[in-house]
């Protein structure tokens, strides 16, 4: 016998709400805060730099640029990669907005790849297929922290002589081929918002192996100011305290106590991205043979620390819409999410001359997915009532 859903009446799964995300702070982390705060340093001190190499010793990366949130690190990216006007960048639908926005900001045009039915990251065939003479780079996001397609874009990029740049925001801990995400693309980005893998409240980095770029991250993190003797052109200089503005910089710098936050997260970012890979394992029992749902896959050869739990709902099998299938979930008390509108379907993307249609496969794969609980926080008792609220609203709707 069905069971009777909440929305209609019938008991919740659970009492309590669950929601898709959320941090998991410990008292160490309270600690290695608090020592920061009664330190002489708030910020521009010896942690960030000290998080940068921890960084890249977890990636494997040679370099490591800190600062204030994901968004910031896409920008410098960007603007390192040497992107402006009259470029097009290449990036994905399915992403939050900041993907695109940093080549907006660089004055440069976004332009949207399509992406696979399968993994739901960008297609390298469509990639190819959107490449123009005014192309200048790609910003490939590893969507719900599943591993991009690298080989295929490397070769892409440099058959090309497009910049590789990778909005890993989902992704720190996965790895394609034995190697890590940080280490791969010419640069990649990472966030450290409260919702992602690892936090510092706001924070982001830019990982790179070159030199050159790292170089162009370290100061337009700050304003474009130069303090290395080697990098200035005004020389002989004056003295001691001189300084100068060599680009057009940002104030992008990340606190000290925020650094130390997320050192002291990166010590237990291993047992983060195992009870993931434990509950998405789970998940992957208990939806994999589920008529109705469709699961997002993973490339071969890739080991994916995923940020998001997709289900997607087939519609061939379901008498529902998402809308319903969503609110029923909400009044179980397993409040899902929407991961993501695609980008060009925003007002303000439509007003620069973007369309719906754009990207056929991202607009339908958007129209049946849900994000649902996924963080290491998370009880088995809290990934059960989730399987269970699935399950009993699946078998409700199926035909
Ligand atoms: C979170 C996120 C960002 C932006 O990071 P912030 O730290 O919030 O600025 C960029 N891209 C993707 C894919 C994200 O999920």
């Amino acid at each position: 016998m069905k069971e009777q859903l909440a929305i209609f009446g019938g008991t919740p799964v659970r009492s309590e709400k669950i929601y898709y995300g959320r941090q998991w702070i410990n008292e160490d982390d309270v600690k290695a805060v608090s020592e920061v705060l009664t330190s002489d340093y708030l910020t521009t001190g010896p942690r960030a730099a000290q998080l940068e190499a921890e960084l890249c010793a977890y990636t494997g990366a040679s370099y490591a640029t800190v600062c204030a949130n994901g968004t910031a690190a896409l920008h410098i990216a960007a603007m390192a990669a040497g992107i402006g006007e009259g470029d097009e960048v290449i990036t994905t639908a399915l992403t939050f907005m900041a993907s695109a926005n940093c080549a907006l900001y660089c004055g440069a045009v976004p332009v949207f790849a399509d992406i696979d039915r399968e993994t739901y990251n960008i297609d390298p065939a469509s990639i190819e297929a959107r490449i123009t003479n005014k192309t200048k780079a790609v910003v490939a996001v590893d969507y719900a922290g599943c591993s991009i397609d690298h080989a295929a874009i490397r070769d892409i990029c440099d058959r090309h002589g497009l910049i590789f740049i990778e909005d890993a925001a989902h992704a720190i801990g996965t790895s394609d081929h034995g190697k890590m995400v940080g280490s791969i693309a010419d640069m990649t980005c990472f966030s450290f918002h409260p919702v992602k893998t690892v936090t510092a409240g706001e924070g982001g980095a830019v990982l790179t192996n070159n030199a050159e770029y790292h170089h162009k991250l370290q100061i337009l993190r700050s304003h474009g100011i130069e303090h290395e003797e080697e990098f200035m052109t005004e020389a002989p200089h004056e003295g001691p305290w001189y300084y100068e503005q060599q680009m057009l910089g940002y104030n992008y710098r990340l606190t000290d106590f925020q650094s130390a936050l997320l050192s002291s997260q990166l010590k237990r970012i291993d047992m983060f991205a195992g009870r993931r890979k434990a509950i998405a394992a789970r998940y992957d029992e208990a939806f994999g043979e589920l008529p109705g749902i469709i699961l997002q896959q993973e490339l071969p050869d890739t080991d994916s620390v995923r940020h998001l739990y997709e289900i997607r709902l087939d519609f061939d099998v379901l008498a529902c819409t998402r809308r319903e299938f969503f609110d029923a979930m909400s009044a179980e008390n397993v409040q899902c999410q929407i991961h993501y509108v695609p980008v060009y379907w925003m007002p303000y993307y439509k007003r620069l001359g973007h369309k719906e249609g754009e990207c056929p496969v991202c607009e339908e794969i958007y129209r049946g997915i849900l994000s649902i609980p996924f963080y290491p926080k998370m009880t088995d008792r809290d990934v059960e009532d989730t399987i269970h609220a699935v399950r009993k609203i699946v078998e409700y709707y199926r035909k």
